[in-house]
């Protein structure tokens, strides 16, 4: 790693596997949804048997009940949470995870070679560069990099899955102005 906080994209391998690493994490969520039940999910009131409330999958001119009112572990006793998982419905996750695809689609890195200052001289060595973000100015392309920022928030909007190392996307997505604390 080069001491500065961007990734150091002369590290092609650890530019690559860790694009690499991004474009399965997505693709896990986007089978997962895939193989949830489909449909609009829904939180209603009163399905019958479950309590004061529940929540319902509108799918197949049929509906599937999803989860239900409950207390001691028989079913999600706060009605925020149940709302929280009418929110992630599979559709909604799975139009995220293909957004999110789209932007690795278009932000594919370039692999390329520049010259740099190594020990005593100029050598022509491998870099990754974004294949949109760069302009195709050398004074721009050289301090570029990957990820760009656009990727860089992916990889930060994706730390929690499984397999994140930190220096995926070691410059934190600026958070939004009075965000909540970290979670
Ligand atoms: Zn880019």
């Amino acid at each position: 790693m080069s001491d500065s906080n961007i990734t150091d994209s002369f590290d092609v391998p650890l530019v690559l596997e860790a694009v690499a690493w991004l474009r399965a994490a997505v693709g896990d969520r986007l089978a997962a949804a895939r193989a949830a039940t489909g449909g609009v999910w829904q939180l209603v009131d009163a399905i019958p048997g479950s309590g004061p409330w529940g929540i319902q999958a509108d799918y197949a001119h049929a509906h599937e009940a999803i989860a239900s009112w409950g207390a001691d572990g028989g079913g999600i006793e706060r009605r925020e949470n149940g709302a929280h998982i009418e929110a992630n419905a599979p559709g909604r996750i799975i139009a995220d995870a293909e957004f999110h695809l789209g932007l690795l689609n278009l932000h594919t890195p370039q692999q390329q070679n520049i010259l740099r200052w190594v020990d005593d001289g100029w050598r022509s060595v491998p870099f990754v560069t974004c294949s949109h973000c760069d302009l195709g100015d050398p004074y721009q392309t050289v301090w570029m990099g990957y990820p760009c920022a656009t990727i860089n928030h992916l990889f930060h909007a994706h730390r929690h899955l499984p397999g994140y190392r930190p220096q995926y996307a070691p410059l934190p997505a600026t958070p939004p102005p009075g965000a909540p604390d970290e979670r």
